[in-house]
């Protein structure tokens, strides 16, 4: 499959969805046009989800800027904290900046199903944000307890309990991995802006 027929069916269910290279090229443009900055003048943090299929995505022009200094765990919720903010705000270059690509994952098939990727040498399509997919079949199925976190697996209990918060908005819509991961981008958000 082409990448523009690709991203016309993506386009079904977010249409102002764009490649990650035509975003970059994007990006560079407003730095330079309205602050005079050049990709090496950039450190880039991102907060996106840990899984590979984000790691591979990175178009190489990305890579002009430095970093990126990883502040996200799974489905890309800023899991490193105010130590990770101050970190990456100290080795900013002399008369530089900051970008902070910060985003939930949702994955788009081929043939338009959402909320599955179809993975390099996989047969089958498998749950793309696998995080909240698990975790929105436990909210769907009553399994979830308030203020549960656990030591194992901390940062999946941290997204069930976002999700648990916006239970009835998340059950009661109609594509609900969709409005998971709206839920997901408004918490992640709120929590880089803090
Ligand atoms: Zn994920």
């Amino acid at each position: 499959m082409k990448d523009e027929e690709y991203l016309a069916v993506v386009r079904r269910h977010y249409p102002k969805a764009n490649t990650t290279t035509a975003s970059v090229h994007t990006l560079f443009n407003e730095l330079q046009s309205k602050f005079g900055l050049a990709p090496h003048q950039i450190l880039h943090a991102d907060s996106i989800c840990s899984d590979d299929v984000n790691s591979i995505e990175y178009p190489p022009s990305a890579y002009d800027m430095l970093g990126p200094f990883k502040l996200g765990g799974l489905d890309g919720y800023p899991f490193a904290g105010l130590t990770g903010m101050s970190a990456f705000a100290h080795h900013v270059p002399k008369d530089g900046a900051v970008v902070i690509f910060y985003a939930p994952h949702i994955g788009i098939t081929g043939e338009g199903s959402i909320g599955q990727v179809n993975r390099i040498g996989q047969k089958q399509p498998s749950a793309c944000c696998g995080a909240v997919s698990a975790a929105l079949q436990k909210l769907q199925g009553n399994k979830i307890n308030i203020g549960e976190l656990t030591d194992l697996d901390y940062q999946q209990n941290t997204i069930e309990q976002i999700l648990f918060k916006q239970k009835e908005r998340i059950t009661q819509a109609p594509v609900p991995i969709k409005e998971a991961t709206e839920v997901m981008y408004e918490a992640i958000e709120e929590r880089i802006n803090f």
